[in-house]
């Protein structure tokens, strides 16, 4: 593709789709991956991708700002991930045992991070936090765990955040605080009394629809102190930031380091993959706890594993997501000047969100999606988006000219300021 003009998007086999899932699952299809909560044209159903585009199950191509809400770290169908994940599938995936595969990813994991003594691996990011809340409290046999208000870790019964078919037993024995809030941490950790198990922390605030906010030096020292003075465990999620902030870990930017990070999406390059590093102190504990699952020591998804870190690390990766995601904040920048319609870039660049100022129902968000959709640029408009190794500066120049016209919609829509 080498423009992005204005296409016709036509959606006939989508709602086709869309007709015949809604009678078989329920709701059509569940979770964040539900286009129903996205604004009207955007897809739900995708044929395939390369590199940084997608495209749909009508055809439409687009340059995609959301990398599968994070996994493609080195772009979709990266050739050396799949011949790697191709040669293990051909030997065999999910046999008595692991194979080989899982000592040397685990060995790569433990080398590349400077707080992770031994691995643990698992499928999905809600695996790998629940994995880490288990070990914490086998290593404490406390039981209170702080979480931040509104901090996304998943979706089973302890962190989902939608409360249908969750008791309050589930959450019995988690405390909030605000993130970066050092005054309302201390007075969770002081309602945690002697029963402090740990402190979860994302890797960063990135909560839907709102600013994102990097950690404060100061919020993420004290977290670690509050842990020390406890003999509790710091716990990163690392699941949405992972490999695009800092390679060693995202806290490696603040110099606090976590005992337990919990890790998925971007580390098998769209394989269902997830880990949980831990540091010594709490190895034993990890021995303790009985957690497993049937295809969890699958050797295809080890094997992408093992040629995504190489190719990750090769490439510095971290580098050039922070230099694609910062030559698109500077030309959104520019272009919401121009048309009057300002935004808020918040957060790491490699993880951009744009929200525009004086939206509170997102509706201008929707509108400049939307007519970026049209012109071949898949973004969203209130979670943040991700940048890969195969966005190139011309990509995301590409882009820049979807959005241009995108924001002069919003601007004829909603006024200039
Ligand atoms: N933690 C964070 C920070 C996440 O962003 C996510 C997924 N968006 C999860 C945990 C859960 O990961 P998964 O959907 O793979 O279970």
């Amino acid at each position: 593709m080498s423009s992005v003009a204005s296409q016709a998007l036509s959606n006939r086999q989508d709602a086709a789709w869309r007709q015949r899932a809604a009678k078989v699952v329920p709701g059509g299809m569940t979770g964040h991956l539900n286009a129903a909560s996205l604004p009207a044209g955007y897809p739900q159903f995708f044929e395939r991708g390369e590199g940084c585009r997608v495209w749909d199950v009508d055809g439409n191509a687009y340059i995609d700002f959301m990398c599968s809400w994070g996994p493609n770290l080195l772009g979709h169908h990266r050739p050396e991930v799949d011949a790697a994940a191709q040669r293990q599938q051909a030997l065999g995936d999910c046999l008595n045992g692991p194979t080989p595969r899982f000592v040397e990813l685990a060995e790569r994991f433990v080398a590349r991070s400077a707080h992770a003594d031994w691995v643990l691996f698992q499928k999905n990011g809600t695996d790998a936090t629940t994995v880490s809340l288990m070990v914490a409290r086998a290593a404490t046999g406390k039981r209170k765990v702080l979480v931040a208000t509104k901090a996304y870790h998943g979706a089973d019964p302890w962190c989902t955040p939608v409360p249908a078919g969750v008791t309050s037993e589930d959450r019995a024995h988690l405390i909030q605080y605000t993130y970066n809030d050092v005054a309302s941490l201390e007075a969770a950790a002081d309602a945690a009394g002697n029963d402090l198990a740990a402190i979860v922390c994302a890797a960063f605030k990135h909560d839907l629809g709102i600013d994102q906010a990097l950690p404060t030096p100061e919020f993420a020292r004290r977290a670690r102190e509050l842990c020390d003075k406890a003999g509790a465990a710091l716990i990163l999620d690392e699941v949405r930031a992972g490999f695009r902030v800092h390679a060693g870990g995202s806290w490696e930017t603040v110099g606090v380091r976590p005992d337990l990070s919990a890790w998925s999406k971007s580390i098998a390059n769209g394989y269902a993959l997830a880990a949980v590093t831990g540091v010594d102190a709490l190895r034993e504990a990890a021995t303790r706890i009985y957690t497993t699952g049937s295809f969890w020591s699958g050797g295809v998804a080890m094997a992408a594993g093992l040629a995504t870190l190489e190719i990750a690390d090769a490439a510095d990766v971290v580098g050039h997501v922070q230099r694609m995601g910062q030559r698109l904040r500077d030309g959104i920048e520019a272009q919401a000047a121009s048309h009057g319609t300002p935004v808020r870039q918040t957060g790491p660049a490699a993880l951009p969100l744009i929200l525009f100022d004086d939206d509170p129902g997102f509706d201008k968000g929707a509108v400049f999606t939307v007519e970026a959709l049209r012109r071949g640029v898949y973004m969203h408009p209130k979670h943040n988006m991700f940048l890969s190794l195969a966005h190139t500066e011309h990509d995301i120049d590409l882009a820049l000219q979807a959005t241009d016209p995108a924001f002069a919609a919003v601007a004829a829509r909603f006024g200039r300021r």
